[in-house]
């Protein structure tokens, strides 16, 4: 009796750690160490509503400052965390710190490294291009024995406005029933389409963690640890792939600044 009055609780509710207003997100202030304590809980506990993790990056926080939909994706989230170190300085430079970034991309493998074979963690790759996800799982099984990979879909492109192929999806998560959903579809469609369907998943935990199964498969290669270090790690994804993501990158410097200005002015009113 007294072993268990001695353990440390498990927090698992929001209201159990604090959380600060910036950006147009309530971000949690939680290290990776808290967070993956948070997931596990909910990961091993009974199946109920599917919760869902969001990971703001300075895409997301300009993304967050034109659109309503996002915001209320962000708004039923169970965990909102800082993605990114711009995000985490800018938190700083507000006056509202939050301790340290906490990637989507981090948070996936420190959850599968630490799933035990004698209760494996059993997990859905939704997302990525046709064979990334295939290839991912092979990494993870042989990686992680504690891992279950329960399933694996790389739904077409426009899926989310198709009706059957979105129950299709459903169904194979009900089928399988996972505790993670990882959920590898891009920012804002990962966001939207798990605010739009958690009610109806049935899963215990979706990630919406951008390009992670892409990492898993090796198909993309993260920025080496002395360059997330230093805090460039968007600067690696950015040279990884111009084409895409320079017009973006260029769009997100132009409005960030702005926006960490009208937060801050906003902290100095107040
Ligand atoms: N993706 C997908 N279906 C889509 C759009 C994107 O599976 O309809 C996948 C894409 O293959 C890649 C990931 O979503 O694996 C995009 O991740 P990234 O973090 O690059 O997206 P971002 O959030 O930066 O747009």
């Amino acid at each position: 009796m007294m072993a268990t009055l001695l353990e440390p609780e498990v927090r698992t509710a929001r209201s159990d750690w604090p959380q600060v207003d910036l950006f147009g997100a309530t971000i949690d202030v939680l290290r990776m160490s808290e967070t993956l304590e948070i997931v596990q809980a909910w990961a091993a506990a009974p199946m109920a509503r599917c919760r869902y993790v969001v990971t703001p990056n300075v895409d997301h926080t300009v993304l967050l400052h034109h659109r309503q939909d996002l915001r209320d994706a962000y708004h039923e989230a169970s965990l909102v965390l800082a993605d990114g170190w711009p995000v985490v300085v800018a938190s700083r430079l507000v006056g509202k710190p939050l301790p340290e970034r906490v990637p989507g991309s981090d948070l996936v493998p420190e959850l599968m490294k630490s799933a035990s074979p004698t209760k494996p963690l059993r997990v859905f790759l939704l997302g990525a291009a046709s064979g990334v996800g295939e290839r991912a799982a092979r990494n993870i099984r042989s990686q992680w024995p504690g891992v279950d990979i329960v399933g694996v879909y790389s739904p077409p492109l426009g899926f989310e406005k198709d009706e059957e192929e979105n129950n299709k999806i459903l169904y194979m998560v009900e089928q399988t029933e996972p505790d993670i959903l990882v959920v590898g579809l891009g920012a804002p469609k990962q966001e939207l389409w798990v605010h739009a369907n958690h009610k109806r998943l049935k899963a215990k935990v979706a990630l919406c963690v951008g390009a992670t199964i892409d990492f898993l498969a090796g198909e993309k290669a993260r920025a080496p640890r002395w360059l997330q270090r230093l805090g460039l790690e968007w600067l690696h994804r950015m040279l990884s792939d111009p084409r895409r993501l320079v017009k973006r990158y260029a769009g997100d410097a132009w409005f960030f600044p702005g926006i960490v200005w009208r937060e801050w002015r906003r902290g100095a009113v107040n």
